[in-house]
């Protein structure tokens, strides 16, 4: 397994202290990985610094070749790569291989093609005897914050357009998943000159913050918890660094009585436990009308009664593991404070099964209420609960009473009801009839505690850069 660091094009072995990284799966070390000391820190911005001026001035054609080469390489070792990300997160090698391959391939297509149609809004006279223009430029150096429940994915998310602008990057992916990041290294050190992107290893104390607050780097880009995105603002704040936030969700799912009750029970059973429900999207917090709530519950506690857990290699399985002990004690203390609550009913799962690995069975939790702990906060795994409502302004008062803003959904058979709320519910994206869908054109990213700035899109590409004016006097 590739366990090296990318610093200024080499490929070099971490200097810090040494860390295990699990299979989840089975609990236990696939291997040990040494963080990047402070020195190397320092060494892989500096690299990053000094590789700007040449890689800003690249024809955006030149940058785009770069970033479609890379998309091949990862297509052309997709199996190697789904196998690390399948091992080191616990999730099925299939999910991994037809799921996320494909995508992370096609988001650095998507921003080679993009880096050549950035364009400024404006050019003309607005003074007389003068003429304005307005360019995008790149930042300068962007760190780059990933966290550990879509490793590769994350990284292509914020490589992409970041490079695809002309920025340079130091990525850290999360300490508890590198190894897709780390295998990535191999194909940038490849491709890419040196210093224009570089990989260091390391916890968030250790190497993410000694990175962050590094003075040469004048963008972060985190994908995180709340409580990371608050801690990196605050270090921020007197070096008036650019940031771009994605942090936490806790997605309102809204099903009336005239929804096609089998697609949502489906959806729900898809996109409320995909990757273990550890997803900011999640379709976890639902509200269901009366009319059909008793037969909701039922169907969707057989439903996912009937979601299959196990290990990664076995084509069966449907659900693995949360991704440390520490996490799933977290979770487990959700569903037991929940549990303990006399209106709250248990209809499946509730806790973990017997066996090795960090293994939580999928949960649904029914006749929640809205100021229950299990309706406010997110709980990153297996874990749904559902919410009784009586009508639109209910639910749409509810969907909108939270902390977060990043995905929500309506299903509904009334299009002027799925058009209504659509325009009322207060999150950086809606579907209707379906949820957790992403493709790379469509912006992702929340308002509200989920954060501020866009992945993906035209939009993501934007953020990675600065509108400037330039004036010429006649
Ligand atoms: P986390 O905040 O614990 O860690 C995220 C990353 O930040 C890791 O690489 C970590 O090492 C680093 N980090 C921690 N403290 C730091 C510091 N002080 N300075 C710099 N870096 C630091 O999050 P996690 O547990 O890895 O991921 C789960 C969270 O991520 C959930 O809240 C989830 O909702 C969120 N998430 C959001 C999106 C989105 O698109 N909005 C996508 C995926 C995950």
């Amino acid at each position: 397994m590739q366990s090296k660091l990318l610093i200024n094009g080499q490929l070099v072995a971490g200097e810090g202290a040494s860390l295990a990284v699990l299979n989840p799966a089975l609990g236990a070390p696939l291997l040990h990985i040494n963080e990047a000391s402070a020195e190397q820190v320092d060494a892989a911005v500096r690299a990053a610094d000094a590789a700007f001026a040449g890689w800003s001035q690249t024809a955006p054609k030149d940058r785009a070749l770069l970033l479609l080469r890379l998309a091949d390489k990862i297509e052309a070792h997709a199996e190697e790569l789904a196998k690390l990300e399948s091992d080191n997160c616990g999730k099925p090698y299939a999910a991994a291989l037809n799921d996320e391959i494909p995508a992370i391939a096609d988001v650095f297509r998507f921003f080679a093609g993009a880096s050549r149609c950035l364009s400024g809004s404006a050019a003309g006279e607005y003074l007389a005897g003068h003429t304005s223009m307005i360019r995008r430029d790149p930042i300068g150096v962007v760190a780059s914050i990933a966290p550990w429940n879509y490793p590769l994915m994350m990284a292509a998310w914020k490589l992409a357009p970041a490079l695809a602008a002309g920025n340079t990057v130091v990525l850290k992916p999360s300490e508890q998943t590198p190894l897709t990041a780390l295998k990535l290294a191999e194909f940038l050190a490849e491709l890419f000159p040196a210093g224009v992107v570089n990989i260091v290893f390391g916890r968030g104390a250790s190497v993410g913050s000694p990175l962050v607050r590094h003075p040469k780097v004048r963008m972060v880009s985190l994908t995180g918890s709340v409580a990371t995105g608050s801690n990196i603002i605050a270090s921020s704040a007197a070096s008036v660094k650019r940031l771009h936030m994605e942090l936490g969700g806790k997605a309102p799912v809204l099903i009336f009585d005239d929804a096609d009750i089998a697609a949502a029970v489906e959806g729900i059973r898809t996109f409320g436990f995909y990757n273990a429900g550890q997803d900011c999207t999640a379709a976890c917090r639902i509200y269901a009308q009366k009319g059909i709530y008793e037969k909701f519950v039922a169907e969707l506690g057989a439903a996912v009664g009937s979601i299959k857990h196990g290990t990664q290699g076995d084509a069966s399985t449907e659900l693995g593991p949360l991704i440390t002990a520490e996490h799933r004690q977290r979770v487990a203390g959700f569903v037991e404070r929940a549990s303990a609550q006399a209106h709250i009913e248990v209809v499946t799962g509730g806790k973990a099964p017997a066996g090795d690995g960090f293994f939580f069975l999928p949960t649904v939790l029914a006749g929640a209420r809205q100021s229950d702990e299990i309706v406010r906060r997110e709980v990153f795994g297996p874990v749904v609960s559902v919410t009784p409502f009586d009508d639109e302004a209910q639910a749409l008062a509810w969907a909108n009473d939270s902390d977060y803003g990043l995905a929500s959904s309506v299903w509904t058979s009334d299009v002027g009801r799925a058009h209504r709320l659509a325009a009322r519910l207060q999150y950086g994206c809606t579907w209707v009839n379906t949820h957790f869908m992403l493709v790379s054109e469509m912006p992702h990213g929340g308002l509200k505690l989920s954060g501020y700035g866009k992945d993906l899109s035209m939009y993501g590409l934007e953020d990675y850069t600065a509108v400037r004016h330039v004036m010429f006097k006649h």
